[in-house]
């Protein structure tokens, strides 16, 4: 008789996922004593007895496994497994909890005053509800006029804003000082150098001309790489994953406009290897839609020396808090505390940024 599933292959596979997850041993027990039980009988006296409920007259099949057997016979996963499946890897969970309790700030962000849907003292009202100690505002620049992206006048102003905020928030935080700034096609960025230089962090990104052949785009990102006014390098391949997240609504989501869209062509190996030599951060970002790097990337990152800096790119309040999302990526990488950016206090990370210059 052809059936989907093979009842005792899932008792077992549930076992193993409880012993995995350290759950106590009398419910693993119960799994394994019935997968025993049932093994002895016929194909055909098993479907019987799960057909007619006489299952748990056997002597180690309670309500719960007699329930796993029908579920599986039937063809369908067991909804006992499938809640496990979902859940598994509690280790995992941890080491992704506590790279997220590392993190004191937020170095990708964006306000009202560029393509945001909030003021920047809502974002940092969020951001200091969230536990940070600090808040990059990165605005983008001048040249993403679709993102009302900030002249060198703009910025300025905004930098006189920021001072202004920061001078009535709480003591021990800090809005520190941004731009996301566009990576042009031939590696400049889309900012005045001496502006560039007050800012306290440089996230630089590619915006256009995604879809440019593998040596331009290689080519593009060295330069960047190499200027000293970039601190960290953002959505690195340009990847839409999926279009809005699911549930997410509101202004400032910059999810609505966003297509599914490959990465774009570049020599990873050599892009990373410039990031590890000028000291330069690759960003893991963090929306949902994006999620970029790509797991095999932040590996290759990894295993170049390179630093990290996990960051949401929120455009509003709320998505300030996926930064957990970067973070079970990076835990499932294997990224280590120490060569995250953003476990550092503002006055080392702003000490980092200057040093570079
Ligand atoms: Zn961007
Ligand atoms: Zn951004």
């Amino acid at each position: 008789m052809a059936r989907a599933r093979d009842p005792i292959a899932d008792l077992r596979r549930i076992a193993f996922l409880l012993e995995r997850a350290n759950e106590a041993t009398y419910r693993v027990r119960a799994f394994r004593s019935a997968a025993k039980a049932l093994a002895g009988l016929s194909a055909a006296e098993l479907t019987e007895r799960a057909g007619n409920g006489t299952l748990t007259e056997l002597a180690g099949v309670g309500d719960v496994t007699a329930r796993c057997v029908a579920e599986s016979l039937a063809g369908e996963e067991p909804v006992y497994l499938r809640r496990l499946v979902a859940t598994e890897g509690s280790d995992l969970d941890a080491e992704a909890t506590a790279l997220r309790a590392a993190l004191r700030g937020d170095c990708h962000t964006h306000s009202d005053w560029s393509d945001g849907g909030s003021p920047i003292e809502e974002m940092a009202l969020a951001a200091v509800e969230l536990g940070h100690e600090y808040l990059v505002l990165t605005d983008h620049s001048p040249r993403l006029t679709v993102a009302r992206g900030l002249t060198a006048d703009r910025l300025r102003r905004q930098l006189d804003h920021v001072a202004q905020l920061n001078a009535a928030l709480p003591e021990g935080f800090r809005i520190l000082t941004g731009i996301e700034v566009d990576i042009n096609a031939d590696g400049s960025l889309d900012q005045d150098d001496d502006l560039l230089a007050r800012l306290d962090v440089v996230v630089g990104s590619v915006h256009s001309g995604l879809k440019d052949e593998r040596s331009k785009m290689t080519r593009r990102m060295l330069t960047a790489v190499a200027n000293p006014h970039l601190d960290i390098l953002g959505h690195v391949t340009g990847r839409m994953v999926s279009s809005r997240p699911a549930g997410v609504t509101g202004p400032g989501d910059r999810g609505h406009r966003a297509r599914t869209r490959a990465e774009s062509d570049f020599d990873a190996d050599a892009v990373f290897a410039a990031c590890a030599e000028h000291d330069t951060a690759v960003e893991i970002n963090s929306r949902p839609e994006r999620q970029d790097p790509p797991k095999r990337l932040i590996r290759r990152a990894l295993e170049a020396g390179c630093r990290f800096a996990i960051n949401t790119d929120a455009h509003a309040p709320g998505q300030l808090d996926w930064q957990r999302f970067g973070c079970e990526r990076a835990a499932l990488c294997g990224v280590p505390a120490d060569r995250v950016i953003n476990t550092w206090s503002a006055e080392q990370l702003v000490a980092w940024t200057h040093d570079r210059r």
